[in-house]
């Protein structure tokens, strides 16, 4: 019976490249011979990795799945401040790009068995002489292990070239390793069969080559006179979404003041109304005119309110001036709109949500951020969020007035008409 790996071998040889990049944390990797892009499509995950890269001479492979690459819904509802950018090329590894130089991590997993032998000596001068990877992993089936196969003698794969003994193998990585300033260890996954390991080595056998120090640098050693080549043809590109991104970050503290501010309010309003007693309640409400609380007892409003996370309301007096506006824009007299507003102080938010302090770093950027969105509305001083109330027709805002006075509710009735307007049109 043949040998069975579990996990199945193609499996191992990615897992073996996964562990190395947990460990080793390359931030520009290249898959060599991508084919459908599986080994790409998990360590997209790994998002140490910034440029994400796959190279194939067969563009029909990449394309069948490439899409599969692009980021999902939650890359784009929770960024992050990590950047990912993955590019797809149809090219060969015989020719050099330019693009593909100064890597961190080079993978040629199952590939050189592929080439011509006279191929992978270009190979080897295109990866190792001009890429220059600090590191390169390469795997290419143990032709010793091919014994424990019960199958016709040949080789595992009828596109195959060759398939190496450890010996040849061995002989191929130290030349390049001389030549070119690398050190190899050699490892393997597929292990044979208790007792005959040591005599037929690993099923797939691995090379971790690793650039010697003081041997061209990366980016340093391109400031050569050979001319910058671009022979790949890019297939694909995407960037994921990083809060690096202004507009990205924009975007997400926006939601993050609105649904935060929001909470705040509803909870306020909540517990003024007695429904609920709650230490979210923050929110300063003014009424405007008459029914407007008076200062001092506004006040002492504010000061009952200590928040979850320690803030204390400024003194309400520095709020006081009005925001009044209409729905319309213009008063109607059938259908009288009214907006009421809440407004709710940016320290208060910033200091209550770490997520906003985090992202914004501080206060004055969250303000400077917000003051340029259209969903946000600010106070004329900036200091805080207004929020609307529910729109309503004047009846029945003139019954909430009731109720909300009964209730002692303070909250806002502003309209941007000015007092001489309303009289005018009443
Ligand atoms: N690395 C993949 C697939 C290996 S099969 C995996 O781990 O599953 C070998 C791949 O090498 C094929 O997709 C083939 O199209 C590609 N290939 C063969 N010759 C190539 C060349 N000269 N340059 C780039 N890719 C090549």
């Amino acid at each position: 019976m043949d040998p069975v790996f579990s996990p199945p071998l193609h499996r191992q040889r990615h897992q073996f490249v996964i562990d190395f990049v947990k460990r080793n944390k390359p931030k520009k990797v290249v898959d060599l011979g991508c084919s459908e892009c599986n080994l790409l499509q998990k360590l997209k995950f790994h998002r140490e990795i910034e440029l994400l890269v796959g190279v194939d001479i067969n563009g029909a492979n990449i394309k069948k799945k490439m899409h599969g690459l692009a980021p999902m819904s939650t890359d784009y509802l929770q960024p992050s401040f990590d950047q990912l950018r993955i590019e797809l090329y149809q090219g060969s590894v015989t020719q050099e790009d330019a693009r593909l130089r100064g890597f961190d991590l080079v993978t040629s997993i199952e590939l050189i068995e592929h080439l011509p032998l006279a191929d992978v000596e270009r190979f080897s001068k295109v990866v190792f002489g001009y890429m220059t990877p600090v590191a390169v992993i390469v795997s290419t089936p143990n032709f010793e292990f091919n014994h424990l196969f019960h199958q016709p003698a040949g080789f595992r794969h009828s596109d195959h070239k060759f398939e190496w003994t450890r010996a040849e193998f061995k002989s191929w990585a130290l030349k390049v390793c001389l030549e070119y300033g690398y050190a190899v260890e050699f490892t393997g996954v597929g292990q044979a069969p208790p007792g005959q390991q040591e005599r037929v080595g690993f099923c797939s056998q691995i090379g971790v080559f690793r650039r010697l120090e003081g041997r061209q640098n990366g980016n340093m050693s391109f400031g050569d006179d050979a001319e910058d080549v671009f022979q790949y043809t890019l297939l694909y590109s995407i960037n994921y979404p990083s809060l690096h991104n202004n507009n990205i970050l924009q975007r997400v503290l926006v939601s993050e003041v609105l649904y935060w501010a929001e909470k705040m309010k509803r909870n306020w309003i909540e517990e003024k109304t007695g429904e609920r007693d709650d230490t979210y309640a923050l929110c300063r409400a003014e009424w405007e005119g008459e029914e407007c609380l008076g200062a001092s007892e506004q006040h002492m409003e504010m000061e009952d309110k200590q928040t979850a996370c320690g803030a204390e309301m400024k003194n309400p007096g520095e709020h006081q001036e009005s925001e009044l506006f209409w729905t319309n824009g213009e008063r109607q007299q059938e259908s009288l709109r009214l907006h009421r507003c809440v407004s709710v102080p940016l320290a208060v938010l910033w200091s209550c949500c770490p997520k906003l302090s985090a992202l914004s770093g501080s206060l004055s950027n969250l303000r400077h951020i917000l003051m340029n969105d259209p969903e946000v509305k600010l106070s004329h001083d900036g200091s805080a969020v207004l929020l609307n109330d529910q729109e309503q027709d004047l009846e029945e805002e003139e019954e909430d007035h009731d109720d909300l006075e009964d209730s002692g509710y303070p909250i806002c009735s502003h309209s941007v008409e000015t007092e001489e307007d309303w009289e005018k049109n009443v």
